[in-house]
């Protein structure tokens, strides 16, 4: 089921003058393609839509390239709708557009093209506006985004999101969870989601990038380029590791009622590590955001989430016979004592949930 919902939006200088570029080019598409079918009585989408790729390349019309292509797409979209409505009887013939009409374009999800922050969306060439909205919709998927200048001044944009079921079936079963820096979770089911090594691949490819960068003249034309490219793997990457974190969380709130996790200061944890500096700053920001999303999914789908003391030496501790022993943090779990041997962030997991069963 599809729903909608309008949120506010609040652009600053630079987003206005990206967002008029953007009406008045969708204007511009609407009326070029209303004055070409009506001089060569072509009315077919698809004869338009191929003109549309030509106008981009001509010299003339390259600024098109400026806009945001699905809002050009769903400009010619409207023109046809306009017209189905007009040969079946159901309206008039459509018009010119003028610039004191309502100004609006819709553009499309695709690839995290759009995503909703907490206080501001991600939009394709606009990248994150300031907004406001009312209900939370993050965990939806999007489908398209509407945005308009109302008479009054006001920015808005309409958003139609995919409507899940918002509650989950209780499955009865609870889990402990470990935040680690190899695998940033893992579960006293010993389920492992999100490796460092998907870190460790972008980072490597950032860093090739910016080895060409730093190679090309400054502000030439492939400096430029580069430059561009560089951006775009930057934007990449957040969107490659939220994507990963989205599925994950859900994954572990579909499949347990309770979660327990270690109350940890993420910071703190991270910072014991001997980390490059782009990698410590990754690994901080995705595990903030794992805890944020289990907070988040928990509340959202009815699941309860259980913080557990963070002074609780859960990687020290045998999970299977409860004496302590210093493990360092590379090695396997080897405990001196019962002699069980296990992966040192799993015994830790279950460590978590074998403490918050007991201390509730
Ligand atoms: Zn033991």
């Amino acid at each position: 089921m599809q729903k909608g919902l309008k949120i506010r939006l609040y652009p600053n200088n630079s987003q206005i003058n990206i967002l008029n570029v953007i009406f008045g080019h969708t204007r511009f598409v609407y009326n070029y393609f209303l004055d070409y079918s009506k001089n060569n009585k072509d009315y077919k989408y698809t004869s338009w839509s191929k003109k549309l790729t030509e106008l981009k390349n001509n010299e003339e019309t390259k600024f098109l390239k400026e806009a945001d292509k699905f809002a050009l797409q769903n400009s010619l979209r409207n023109l046809k709708t306009a017209y189905d409505n007009y040969f079946s009887k159901r309206a008039k013939e459509p018009v010119f557009k003028k610039k004191h009409n309502t100004q609006a374009y819709r553009t499309n999800y695709t690839n995290n093209n759009i995503t909703l922050y907490e206080k501001g969306i991600k939009l394709p060439k606009l990248g994150i506006v300031k907004c406001k909205y009312g209900k939370d919709i993050r965990d939806n998927k999007i489908i398209s985004v509407t945005i308009k200048l109302l008479k009054s001044g006001i920015y808005e944009a309409s958003i139609i999101y995919e409507c899940e079921e918002q509650t989950l079936i209780n499955t009865g079963k609870s889990v402990g969870i470990d935040l680690g820096v190899r695998k940033l979770i893992t579960t006293s089911d010993n389920e492992k989601y999100i490796s460092e090594l998907d870190i460790d691949r972008l980072n490597n490819k950032i860093r090739k990038e910016q080895k060409k960068l730093s190679k090309c003249k400054l502000h030439s034309n492939n400096w430029n380029k580069q430059r561009k490219r560089l951006a775009k793997i930057y934007q990449y990457k957040d969107n490659y590791m939220l994507d990963k974190i989205h599925k994950a969380t859900k994954a572990i709130v579909v499949k347990y009622d309770i979660i327990y996790m270690e109350d940890l200061d993420i910071i703190d944890l991270v910072s014991k590590q001997k980390l490059k500096k782009q990698k410590r700053k990754m690994l901080t920001s995705s595990l903030g955001k794992i805890r944020t999303l289990l907070e988040y999914k928990c509340e959202h789908y009815g699941k309860t989430l259980k913080k557990i003391d963070r002074y609780y030496a859960s990687s020290q501790t045998c999970s299977n016979c409860g004496k302590t022993y210093k493990v360092k943090s590379n090695e396997i779990y080897k405990c001196p004592h019962c002699k069980l041997i296990i992966d040192r962030d799993y015994n830790a997991a279950k460590n978590i949930i074998n403490y918050g069963l007991t201390h509730n």
